[in-house]
């Protein structure tokens, strides 16, 4: 008899599987892992284990985020990449699609360059995601704006990326305490979801992900 597949397709997670348990994306660099995260193979499909309280995306995959805008032929723009943790696994689920990585730390960026090497689909760019002007010229048709950057001004940084690449799909990982380290999270929380909406954003869904990341929230933007 053949073995049960133990991992089934997470629903309206295209790509994301999970054992009931954990999130697993199918690695597309075999053999490869970025942060010693494990390797799992099952029928030739190689699987890497996606830990929620090392990537944020993870997390909100595993609190019920869903309807992302990201699957197989996403083309991803994301800003604030650091050594491309969860840009790999966004690497694994847009298998058909490009992953462009803007980062502006030297130190990460050596890192990203290295887990770029071993992918087809990952671009890194060595930008700073406030002057989307800069990297415009490298980056080409993306759907979806995904943004990872504990700045004061990070609500802004992503607003003006959607509009500069006329996208209308986007998730912003905010921290509340690099927005206002003095004010209660869930004050900025709706103060940051008020600037999107006033700035023609419409955001679908607000998760509060603070269980694996502390002082964050997910806003999940679309059409
Ligand atoms: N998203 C990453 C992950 O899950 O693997 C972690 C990102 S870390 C929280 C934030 C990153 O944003 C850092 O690597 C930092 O250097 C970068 N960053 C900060 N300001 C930036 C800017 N203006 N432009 C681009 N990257 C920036």
């Amino acid at each position: 008899m053949a073995p049960v597949n133990p991992f089934r397709e997470v629903d309206g997670s295209p790509n994301v599987y999970t054992t009931g348990r954990t999130l697993m994306t199918v690695n597309a660099a075999r053999d490869v892992n970025v942060y010693g995260e494990r390797l799992v193979e099952f029928a030739g499909t190689q699987y890497r284990s996606w830990d929620p309280m090392r990537s944020k995306l993870a997390a909100l995959i595993l609190l019920g985020g869903r309807d992302l805008g990201l699957d197989r032929s996403s083309r991803v723009l994301y800003l604030g990449a650091a050594s491309g943790t969860t840009a790999s696994h966004v690497s694994d689920i847009a298998s058909s699609g490009m992953v462009y990585c803007v980062e502006v730390s030297q130190r990460s960026f050596r890192d990203l360059v290295g887990v770029c090497e071993s992918r087809r689909n990952m671009i890194p760019i060595m930008a700073d995601a406030s002057r989307p002007e800069d990297y415009s010229h490298m980056v080409e048709g993306v759907d979806l704006v995904y943004q990872d950057i504990a700045q004061r001004d990070q609500a802004e940084m992503f607003v003006r990326n959607m509009r500069h690449f006329d996208v209308e799909r986007g998730i912003l990982m905010l921290k509340s305490r690099s927005v206002d380290v003095n004010r209660e999270p869930g004050e900025v929380y709706a103060e940051t979801r008020r600037e999107l909406v006033s700035k023609g954003l419409k955001v679908r869904e607000a998760v509060d992900i603070s269980q694996y990341a502390k002082d964050h929230a997910a806003f999940v933007v679309g059409p």
